[in-house]
Parts: C-alpha cells; structure tokens; sequence
C-alpha cells in the first residue's frame, strides 16, 4: 500500500486538486483508493461532494481516536474511490490533541491497523493508495499526514519563489524524517497550475527539473477553466469535463505514478534531495 502526503506550506497551489483529480485518475485506472481530507476547510471533501455531520466518522473522529479509518472512508460516485472527509472540528483537532502523547504518531497508527486489517479480512480487497491532502501549513495536522505516509508529493506552482518554498519544505520533510519518521521520501513533484504561455513559468519548471530530475514529473499540470470549475460541482475533472485537458494532464500524471512502481529504487538523485 502506498501512503503519499501531498503537501506544500503554501495555500492555492493546487494540492487538494491533485489528490482529488490524482486519486480518481488512479481508481479509473482500477486501482483502490483513500483520500484522506486533513485541511480543517474541507476543500476536498466538497470536491467530492462527501458532506459530513460533526457526529460522523471524519479525519478529526480518526484522529481523536473515535473511529478507524475504515470507519471513516466514505465510498463516492467513483468506483474504487474512498474518501475520509474533515469533520466541522478538525480545526480544534491540533488543541485536542496537544496533550496526547505521541501526538504526531496518531495517523500513522490508524494507517497501520486500516492496512493490516484490510489484509487480514477475507475477501475484502484492500486499498492501493492512501493519499493524505495536507493544509496548508506545518502543524500537527501535516506532521501526522507525514509521519503516517512513507512517500512526499509536493504540489508546486510554477512562479516566483517557487524554488525558496521547495528549501523550506524539504527542510521540514527531513526533519520528519530524522525524528519521527526515518523511510519518509519526496518521490514526486507535481508542477500545478502551469501556463507555459509564460517565460517565467518556463524557466522555473526548467530549474526545477534541474535540480530535482528524479522527482518533478514530466506532466506539468496546466491552468485550465475546467479545472479551476470541477469543484463547484462536486466532480472530479474526469465527471466534468472528461475530454479536457485538465482531465488528460491528471490521467497523464496517475500513469507516471502507476510507473514509478516498476522502477527500480533510486540512488543518487534522489537520497541528494534528502541529506
Ligand atoms: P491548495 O489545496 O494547495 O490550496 P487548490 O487545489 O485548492 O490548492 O487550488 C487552488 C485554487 O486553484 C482552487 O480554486 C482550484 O480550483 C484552482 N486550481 C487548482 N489547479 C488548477 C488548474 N490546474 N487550473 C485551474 N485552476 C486550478
Ligand atoms: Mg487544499
């Protein structure tokens, strides 16, 4: 099971929009999927149309340790597609759980017992990909999404200071990785929000290549209407607009997810990022 945090500190880049569009990529291509919305906004939940009432089962009830995460993963309109929603009090989550102990190790447990019991049911099929969209900051929240994932996707807008952002979050993830959680990896980085009508945008994908060529993926995803439309539907870009290019980019980068499975451990590169 593969357990991957989207993250970036900053708001806007397009991280909840790639778990959403990401994830349902991945289950049309008849893999098994769980979302796991971790921003107290509920941006991802709503994508998906997943309401919940604060006494159901929600990341929050997960994470104050009322429900497991199976418990909690709603099915949605696409098959194969498990959605956690946040609960109205995720906000109130990092105060509750300031005086737990191990604190930031709470994801990483329910992920823990959801994987080893979806492996111990008989018949049950269990899910391929966990995907945790992160808020945009790095407090208790992300810290137990990265804990709980062994792989890092960072979304990433191609603009100004894109690169000054990347420093500050790797050098949150190696952190993570030195204290808490020593397996943790970026394995990817996803360029959003891309117009490459623009100089600027250009070079900066390009220098981001140059500097990660073994996490930045080939698909830059573009700025389309669709994309930035398909939320306040409640669908994914594949429900509201399958023939655009927004659905094509997000099809694109689930392939080269899927494939990132048959390649071989990297060395190099990638262990550079992390030291
Ligand atoms: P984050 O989760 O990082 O805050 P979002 O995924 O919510 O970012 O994206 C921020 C805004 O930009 C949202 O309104 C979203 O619909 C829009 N958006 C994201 N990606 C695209 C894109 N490729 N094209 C157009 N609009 C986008
Ligand atoms: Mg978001």
């Amino acid at each position: 099971m593969r357990r991957i945090c989207v993250l970036n500190q900053k708001g806007g880049v397009g991280k909840t929009t790639t778990a959403v569009n990401l994830g349902a990529a991945l289950a049309r291509a008849g893999r098994r999927v769980v979302l796991v919305d971790l921003d107290p906004q509920g941006n991802l939940s709503t994508h998906l149309s997943v309401e919940v009432g604060s006494e159901e089962p929600s990341s929050y009830s997960v994470l104050i340790g009322e429900h497991t995460l199976d418990q909690a993963a709603r099915s949605t309109a696409i098959r194969g597609l498990r959605v956690v929603p946040t609960g109205i009090d995720l906000s109130g989550a990092e105060m509750e759980m300031a005086s737990f102990d191990e604190r930031e190790f709470v994801m990483r447990r329910a992920v823990d017992r959801f994987e080893s019991d979806s492996y111990a049911k008989v018949g049950a099929a269990p899910a391929e990909y966990v995907i945790f969209d992160c808020p945009p900051s790095l407090g208790l929240l992300s810290l137990n999404a990265l804990v709980a994932s062994r792989e890092v996707f960072v979304a990433l807008q191609t603009e100004f200071l894109a690169l000054q952002g990347m420093t500050r979050l790797l050098e949150v993830v190696n952190l993570v990785k030195g204290e808490l959680n020593p397996g943790l990896k970026v394995t990817g980085i996803v360029p959003c929000l891309y117009d490459n009508r623009l100089r600027l945008a250009r070079e900066i994908l390009g220098e981001l290549r140059s500097y990660f060529p073994a996490q930045v993926f080939n698909r830059a995803i573009a700025t389309t209407v669709k994309l930035a439309e398909a939320p306040s539907f409640g669908q994914s870009i594949f429900d509201y607009a399958p023939d655009s290019t927004g659905a094509q980019h997000y099809a694109e980068l689930a392939e080269e997810v899927v494939a990132q499975e048959r390649r071989p451990v990297q060395h190099g590169a990638e262990e550079n990022l992390l030291v």
